[in-house]
């Protein structure tokens, strides 16, 4: 069924959880992001891009259209370090970095680390650098 043969109860209903989405990750980041038209400025900018399997406007999109899981889902929250390339680059003023932000704070508060510590070999464990361990867990786990 296409959303415009949707009855109009359903299609509030979809609006009404997009909305609540939209001012969930609106008030922790702090951004408005009906602001984004997805012109891509900060995906072409993105450093991290080759690792992402979702590019960062695309994210931006899953929750303007009220699909968090989706966006959730995505590793590109995790592997975004936070360079603000994609802040300067934004016409729209949209604060990217903190959306990504926002969106991890969202699964750490529910205690759901991303890095399983347990997982790390000793091997691997002796090759990483500390320091990058140790952002590491301070920015994947809870
Ligand atoms: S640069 Fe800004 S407006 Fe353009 S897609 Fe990215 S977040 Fe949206
Ligand atoms: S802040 Fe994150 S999403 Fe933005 S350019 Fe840097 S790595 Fe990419």
């Amino acid at each position: 069924m296409k959303w415009h043969h949707l009855p109009k109860e359903s299609l509030n209903k979809m609006v009404n959880q997009s909305s609540k989405i939209i001012d969930k990750v609106s008030e922790l980041s702090e951004q408005n992001l009906y602001a984004c038209y997805q012109c891509g400025r900060c995906s072409a900018g993105c450093p991290a891009v080759p690792l992402m399997d979702t590019l960062p406007n695309q994210v931006i999109r899953f929750l303007q259209l009220g699909m968090l899981d989706d966006a959730l889902q995505t590793n590109t929250i995790w592997i975004c370090a936070s360079c603000f390339t994609c802040t300067v680059r934004c016409p729209k003023g949209v604060d990217l970095a903190k959306v990504m932000e926002a969106l991890r704070q969202i699964i750490l508060r529910k205690n759901e680390d991303y890095t399983e510590v347990k997982g790390i070999s000793e091997e691997e464990m002796s090759i990483l650098p500390q320091i990058a361990l140790v952002s590491n867990f301070r920015k994947q786990t809870a």
